[in-house]
């Protein structure tokens, strides 16, 4: 079985969520993941906001104004009496359930449960569409089987089991539909994956299922090998290995939540980007193979600050480098890039919330300078170090710009610079005629 994921423009609108159930209607038995319609989480966040804030009249404005945008989806979207009234009842029922909390105390415990009503109305007004024109669709409630861990992390082994007994209850059906995002912990309380999340939703249900593949479509046609809003005629890459995939979905590569690609990488499952505006496009596919002896992307990452920590005195003593890293873990503060000599060592950090702390912590242990503005230029593709040649390109084209660090040899698939923000534009380009 395939698992499908559409995103929150893909079901933006009616005429787009016709489109989806154009796409996924071929007679082949699957499971498809669907996110909120676009812009409704971000109103949703914003009501809890007001709620926060004891503003119930702001968010009972917001609330309607909502609504009102639903009912009008509604009337675009189903063509009978019969299902127009069923859904308008369900939503119905939901907005008032949202305007039931305008009137009590408002916790973390409530916002997610907010947050969580976006992908229960559009799962129900595709799913209902779909039996308005005759398919066999059934909806399996994510908050039915999609569980984590008392430290928040996906528990895979319950999933597949509360998974497995749902699709046995209702067999037979040719499509499955189900809510991304949205989740319940070990407490049993509704909860979600965290924002983007619905791309792990259809991450986690192939690793459950073991699917044949994973697809998440989107409006762009797959990964591209550049920045499209920086460098003209980037083209999109075929073919990547998961790890090149998981460090262009960190470094700046919007189509992917960058940790979304784990559980399929660790189950062997491909994963396909494709586009809903051109769904005979090719797009992207992600797996285990990689391409030999191919360059295949380049991105950035904005909001760096590269720190140094110079000590003379630390000169070929050990230990340094793991104070220096429990300094930074003590603020949880992850390190992206790290470059060792035998008198110091630089990293660099995009969370700068504790950086004067943990700048006053680092001065115990030497000299600390701060460079902030940077930006990562990664360089993904087959980069296994016996390679000859492909390091030495990449460097050349960034000959007219200065550097701060150079990262290589932390995995075979990546190289990445540290430059200065202004220049990243300059960067993208070059390596682009450079390696492409
Ligand atoms: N609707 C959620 C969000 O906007 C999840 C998703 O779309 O992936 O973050
Ligand atoms: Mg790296």
């Amino acid at each position: 079985m395939k698992v499908l994921k559409f995103g929150g423009t893909s079901v933006g609108s009616a005429a787009r969520m016709r489109e989806v159930t154009k796409l996924i209607v071929d007679g082949e038995q699957k499971i498809v993941v669907l996110s909120a319609m676009s812009g409704t989480t971000n109103t949703l966040v914003e009501i809890c906001d007001y709620l926060y804030k004891k503003n119930p009249e702001g968010a009972y404005e917001l609330i309607n104004v909502l609504e009102k945008k639903y009912k009008q989806h509604i009337e675009e979207l189903y063509t009978t009496e019969v299902y127009k009234n069923k859904t308008h009842a369900f939503v119905k029922s939901i907005f008032d359930y949202l305007r039931s909390f305008t009137k009590e105390m408002f916790t973390l415990f409530e916002e997610k449960i907010i947050l969580a009503q976006g992908e229960i109305i559009s799962t129900n007004m595709v799913t209902n569409y779909l039996c308005e024109i005759g398919v066999k669709a059934c909806l399996l409630p994510s908050l039915e089987y999609m569980r984590t861990d008392k430290h928040g992390e996906p528990d895979l082994p319950a999933i597949r089991e509360n998974l497995q007994v749902l699709l046995e209850e209702h067999k037979g059906y040719e499509i499955y539909i189900t809510q991304g995002f949205i989740c319940r912990n070990a407490y049993g309380e509704i909860d979600n994956l965290q924002r983007g999340g619905s791309d792990y939703t259809a991450s986690l249900i192939g690793a459950a299922i073991y699917a044949e593949e994973i697809q998440i479509w989107t409006d762009i046609d797959g990964m591209h090998n550049n920045d499209p809003r920086i460098v003209e005629n980037t083209t999109p890459i075929r073919q990547l290995h998961f790890e090149e995939a998981a460090e262009l979905a960190y470094f700046g590569a919007k189509i992917l939540h960058p940790t979304c690609i784990q559980p399929a990488k660790h189950a062997n499952i491909p994963v396909r980007l494709l586009n809903t505006m051109a769904p005979d496009a090719p797009g992207t596919l992600i797996s285990n193979e990689s391409e030999a002896e191919k360059i295949k992307a380049i991105a950035a990452k904005d909001n760096i600050t590269a720190i140094k920590i110079k000590s003379g005195r630390m000169l070929l003593a050990h230990g340094f480098l793991r104070k220096v890293f429990e300094t930074f873990e003590s603020y949880q503060t992850s390190i992206d890039m790290v470059c060792t000599s035998e008198v110091g060592v630089s990293v660099s950090i995009d969370n700068t919330k504790y950086l004067h702390d943990i700048i006053d912590d680092l001065k115990k242990y030497g000299t600390v300078t701060v460079d902030e503005h940077m930006c990562i230029i990664c360089v993904v593709g087959d980069l296994e170090w016996e390679n000859l040649g492909f390091e030495a390109k990449a460097i050349e084209a960034m000959k007219d710009i200065p550097i701060r660090m150079i990262s290589y040899g932390g995995s075979n698939y990546n190289i990445s610079f540290l430059i200065r923000e202004e220049d990243k534009a300059k960067a993208l380009k070059a390596l682009n005629t450079h390696l492409f």
